[in-house]
């Protein structure tokens, strides 16, 4: 299989190209390097199998070509991180909108089979949990900024799925849950690569808010293992799934956590959500996915515990030169 994962040198992408060109497919990766880093995929440089352009999933013609060379389209490029969404809105709707449309416009000219990458924003300040992917999105004033993540992502998938329903072009949603791993960066924003690094370097934990929002997180290769699945389910087609782990966690509590397991005499510092982010900021307080329909089609059930996740992690940063 010859695949193309748009955004294939960041966090996840890069994992998914490590695990395709494992398993002997072909792998060409699209990134423009905006939050995806070269160090990702360096050490699939020297595999015959793999290839890396440079350039962005808004250049028609690139985007045409390489569509046109593959099997399978990977899309997982986007403006990612809320902290990026907060400080770059429109250059994160652009990205999430047009580009999406763009690689799903090339799919649709060929006829390729193209998996969506979502995410669990979508369902917004939903907070019945386990969230099933039929569940109503709840969201705040667009002039919000987080918003406009869920709205563009949204937009994403109403486009997905459209293209399937309308014009029959083989394409999968997924939407995942606060993923999370070895390599991930913190810049962005996501909260486990910050609490991890702040704790390792003895630095205060900085949790915003009143800590007492909980998150689920899920293991990059348990993601990346089911994305590769459902790429070959047939079933699958013109479906939406959610992504992730059922363990829950009080940002609080997982600070607390870290700093057990890392020994560290960190202590944690609060902050308000309006010196972490914006002016009227809104968090979700609850996330929680349903998997019974993942789980019914391939099988999932993610095999990392919290505990596992955070050691993997902590194994991967002390093993660094
Ligand atoms: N968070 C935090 N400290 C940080 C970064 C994030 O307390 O340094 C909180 C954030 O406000 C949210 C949770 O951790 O409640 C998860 O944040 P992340 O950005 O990782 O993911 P998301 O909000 O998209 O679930």
């Amino acid at each position: 299989m010859k695949a193309l994962i748009t955004g294939g040198a960041g966090f996840i992408g890069a994992h998914l190209a490590g695990e395709l060109l494992k398993q002997g497919n072909q792998v060409c990766v699209l990134d423009d390097l905006s939050t995806g880093r070269i160090e990702n995929v360096t050490p699939f440089e020297c595999d015959p199998k793999f290839s890396l352009v440079i350039g962005t999933i808004l250049n028609e013609a690139l985007v045409d070509k390489l569509v046109e060379r593959c099997d399978v389209v990977f899309h997982l490029a986007a403006a990612v991180g809320v902290e990026l969404i907060v400080k770059k809105p429109l250059e994160s709707l652009t990205t999430n909108i047009k580009g999406s449309e763009m690689v799903l416009e090339m799919a649709h000219r060929y006829r390729k089979k193209i998996l969506i990458t979502s995410t669990s924003e979508i369902y917004g300040k939903n907070v019945k949990g386990p969230l099933k992917e039929g569940d109503d999105r709840i969201l705040g004033s667009p002039l919000k900024t987080r918003w406009s993540y869920s709205t563009a992502k949204a937009v994403d998938e109403m486009l997905a799925y459209v293209y399937w329903k309308e014009k029959q072009v083989p394409t999968i949603i997924v939407r995942l849950f606060n993923t999370v791993g070895p390599r991930q960066t913190g810049y962005y924003g996501m909260v486990m690569p910050r609490f991890i690094e702040q704790a390792l370097n003895n630095q205060p934990i900085t949790v915003y808010g009143t800590g007492k929002q909980t998150r689920c997180f899920v293991h990059v290769k348990d993601v990346v293992d089911a994305l590769i699945k459902l790429s070959r389910q047939p079933q699958a087609l013109g479906e939406v799934f959610n992504i992730g782990s059922q363990e829950e966690i009080s940002i609080e509590q997982l600070a607390k956590e870290i700093i057990k397991f890392t020994k560290s005499r960190s202590k944690i510092k609060h902050l308000s959500y309006e010196t972490a982010y914006e002016e009227g900021f809104e968090d979700m307080q609850r996330r929680v996915p349903d998997i019974t329909k993942i789980h019914k089609l391939i099988g999932f059930k993610p095999t990392y515990s919290l505990a596992g996740i955070i050691k993997d992690i902590v194994a991967c940063l002390k093993s660094k030169p």
